[in-house]
């Protein structure tokens, strides 16, 4: 496979099918039927890149999208024009004239953040746009019970605020059958009924797959776009869009009783193969998968032996035919034997972790067909 001068230089290489992340969002509109599907693209867009990412979304429907933090939000108006930008950590305060600028929507939390944005807009003599969101029960960000009581007596703290969604997150939505999915619903609609009327929007990624109950006027997904699966336990619905493959840099036979790699954590029974991989926990590649995962060649599965470092890993190819894999050659971490959920689940962890550790070494290529 003739490769390019980038990734000649590059240890890993991370391939983005962006023809997959589009299908994704299809696929995630086709649960959500008339109900328009945005995206979330906060971190990178999950470590795959936001300026590749969001234009594929823009061109696969979406026209809202969601970001973490104001300085995401500058990042994502510069590649989409158009698009209607909310920021989901809030009304950072001191960047009050950057949303302004910059056309970013602030998901509002708190009492105070609605009296700040309320006094800018006062203070430029206009109408300023944003989301409110209320906590139905996470305690994580968003107006609590209380807070939702206060404004409905005292309305005039929105003066000055078009209110363009009411949101809230779930907690459990990845559990269909937990109680809190319920509660939360529930705690969601008794807010909506307090608050002025607009779009509503709760539901993520799992969310969505929970019933139309949960659609409101807004789907908001972020992880499944990227191949996560939002329906644990069943077959997943989504494609995989991420592929992570790393460069064989050396290749050498040990015998019985030798170790392979920091603090000796792989000692060899049989005479071993051991092949040396351009990719570490630097990669994103997490250091407690050492003795948990595989790299794949051509269909084989083969064992990480001894410790993951930060720069290589160490794979046990001894059931290889000797001379199969050279230096040079490239071995899959990520791919379609061994999905972002895999990985997870030998790490422990859930792949949204898996999927914004990766990239920053990396090589990044994007296909799109
Ligand atoms: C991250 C996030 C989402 C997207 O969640 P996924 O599980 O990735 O679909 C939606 N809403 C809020 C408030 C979030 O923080």
């Amino acid at each position: 496979m003739p490769i390019d001068r980038a990734a000649a230089r590059a240890g890993a290489i991370l391939t983005i099918d962006l023809g997959a992340l589009r299908a994704n969002h299809q696929r995630l509109q086709q649960e959500l039927g008339d109900v328009p599907c945005a995206a979330v693209v906060k971190a990178d867009g999950y470590g795959l890149g936001l300026e590749q990412a969001a234009p594929a979304l823009w061109r696969a429907g979406a026209r809202s999208f969601f970001v973490a933090l104001p300085d995401e939000g500058l990042r994502l108006r510069r590649c989409l024009p158009g698009a209607r930008v909310y920021v989901l950590g809030g009304l950072f305060a001191g960047a009050e004239p950057d949303y302004v600028e910059y056309d970013l929507i602030p998901v509002l939390n708190t009492l105070e953040e609605i009296e700040r944005w309320s006094a800018h807009a006062r203070s430029l003599g206009r109408s300023l746009p944003a989301a409110l969101q209320t906590d139905s029960g996470m305690s994580r960000l968003g107006l609590p019970d209380s807070e939702v009581e206060r404004l409905a007596a005292e309305p005039q703290r929105l003066a000055g605020i078009e209110t363009r969604l009411i949101m809230s997150h779930l907690a459990c939505a990845d559990v269909p059958a937990h109680g809190q999915n319920a509660e939360q619903l529930e705690r969601f609609r008794w807010a909506r009924e307090r608050l002025p009327a607009a779009p509503a929007s709760l539901a993520n990624s799992s969310g969505i797959f929970l019933g139309q109950d949960f659609h409101f006027d807004l789907g908001r997904p972020g992880a499944a776009h990227y191949g996560v699966n939002p329906v644990p336990g069943k077959p997943n619905p989504m494609r995989q869009v991420v592929h992570l493959q790393a460069k064989v840099l050396q290749i050498r036979s040990i015998d019985p009783g030798r170790a392979v790699g920091y603090g000796a954590g792989f000692r060899a029974s049989r005479p071993s193969r051991i092949a040396t991989i351009a990719l570490g926990y630097a990669d994103g590649f997490l250091r407690c998968l050492s003795g948990r995962s595989f790299a794949w060649y051509e269909g084989q599965r083969l064992p990480l032996a001894g410790r993951v470092s930060m720069d290589v890993v160490t794979v046990d190819i001894s059931d290889l035919p000797e001379g199969r894999l050279r230096p040079g050659d490239l071995v899959d971490l990520l791919g379609p034997q061994q999905g972002v959920d895999d990985l997870a689940e030998q790490a422990g962890t859930i792949g949204y972790e898996v999927l914004t550790s990766l990239g920053r070494r990396s090589h990044r290529i994007c296909r799109d067909d």
